[in-house]
């Protein structure tokens, strides 16, 4: 059963006491070169007290404000997807011995984590992760092992960016299961729900007064505000519309003369899981690393298959990317590779949107349809 109490803003410095003498390293939002980022942080005082990011199609600004809240922002320039999916992961190790050769599967002792400050959206995409990382024949292992020690706290968005469109997609902009604890940030502290065993032991070790009817109608009213959008996907289910276009690539050609096939969006995105595997040798050849590193269907060495890329031009790989997140991820995993976040949104370099492209794909196609 769910537990709910109410800890003072003043408070909040035990929490991290708590998990630090639980053996949990904790991970939260920070600002670092204007931009609110996950790190590793040992204190309160490095949380992004009164920081609120505006964001636009490839814009993001901070704005330091008086009232000296720690989660009024929205996002994060990256979800929890480095943490689990890091960005470079050596596998396995092939060495030069007596005879032969050696093989060694990489593995890492991974300390255990607290997250903290995670939105709806990221913990949609951390389930998203989990379906592709660790439901299928092959559990990956380096993945498994960083989600293992994951305690989760998430918080409850009190406000929309203007990049934003969860509600459209179902996974926010409030915090749905998987968590241990919820935060809603008030003026005077926090409204704290406990949402599985850990977090019920955490709640009850901290300076903790029950709730006055006035949190939550705060709480409710705040997170009331923040289902207003901007923005909207067309629908959760984009498969005909997008399998309609997918042949005829002159749907294609007003984004794919923006697009810069440079990745960025792939690389924010919480959800994108492409990745290459390199060999890496040293000069003396002793010993070669399997390194896998993050890919995305922007690059060319993507598509390449015996001589010959597949996806060369920017129309062929921006369908891709589309396509791949709003429709085959249905028939992959039985919903949409997308949690509505934005962040795909505000840190493409020329600003390319991705609901506003749906929408024209989808419009445009309709007109073009048999009978139509
Ligand atoms: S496609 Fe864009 S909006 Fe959707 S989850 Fe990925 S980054 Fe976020
Ligand atoms: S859509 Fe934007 S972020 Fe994505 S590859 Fe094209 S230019 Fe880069």
């Amino acid at each position: 059963m769910n537990q709910t109490a109410f800890l003072p803003h003043r408070h909040l410095d035990k929490l991290f006491d708590l998990l630090h003498s639980d053996g949990f390293r904790v991970v939260g939002p920070t600002s670092e070169q204007g931009a609110i980022v996950y790190r590793e942080i040992d204190t309160v005082d490095q949380l992004p007290a009164g920081l609120v990011d505006h964001q636009a199609p490839g814009r993001y600004r901070l704005e330091q404000q008086a009232h000296g809240r720690y989660f009024d922002w929205v996002g994060t320039a990256q979800g929890l997807k480095p943490w689990l999916f890091t960005p470079e992961q050596p596998l396995m190790v092939a060495r030069e011995v007596a005879g032969g050769l050696r093989f060694e599967a990489v593995r890492e002792e991974v300390p255990l984590t607290a997250v903290i400050g995670l939105r709806g959206c990221d913990l949609a995409a951390l389930a998203l992760q989990d379906r592709h990382f660790l439901q299928g024949e092959y559990p990956d292992p380096h993945y498994q092992a960083r989600r293992e020690q994951l305690l989760l706290i998430g918080v409850n968005c009190h406000r929309s960016a203007a990049t934003c469109f969860c509600v459209s997609t179902g996974d926010g902009p409030e915090v749905g299961e998987g968590t241990d604890l919820v935060l809603d940030e008030l003026d005077q502290g926090f409204m704290v729900q406990a949402c599985s065993a850990r977090g019920r032991a955490l709640l009850v070790r901290l300076p903790i007064r029950p709730l006055a009817g006035g949190h939550k109608r705060r709480s409710k009213a705040l997170r009331k505000q923040a289902r207003v959008q901007q923005r909207a996907l067309p629908s959760r289910d984009l498969r005909k519309p997008l399998y309609l276009a997918r042949d005829d690539e002159t749907l294609w050609q007003s984004v794919a003369d923006r697009c810069l096939t440079c990745g960025n969006c792939a690389a924010v995105c919480p959800t994108c899981f492409c990745s290459r595997v390199d060999e890496e040798s040293p000069l003396d050849a002793s010993e070669s690393t399997q390194v896998r590193r993050w890919d995305t269907c922007f690059n060319d060495e993507h598509s390449y298959l015996v001589g010959h890329v597949v996806r060369k031009s920017a129309v062929h790989k921006y369908r891709q990317w589309l396509t791949h997140k709003l429709a085959i991820w249905h028939d992959q995993y039985d919903r949409s590779g997308c949690t509505g976040c934005g962040r795909c949104i505000t840190w493409c370099p020329v600003g390319i949107d991705i609901v506003e492209e749906t929408r024209r794909l989808c419009t445009e196609v309709k007109t073009r349809e048999p009978g139509e």
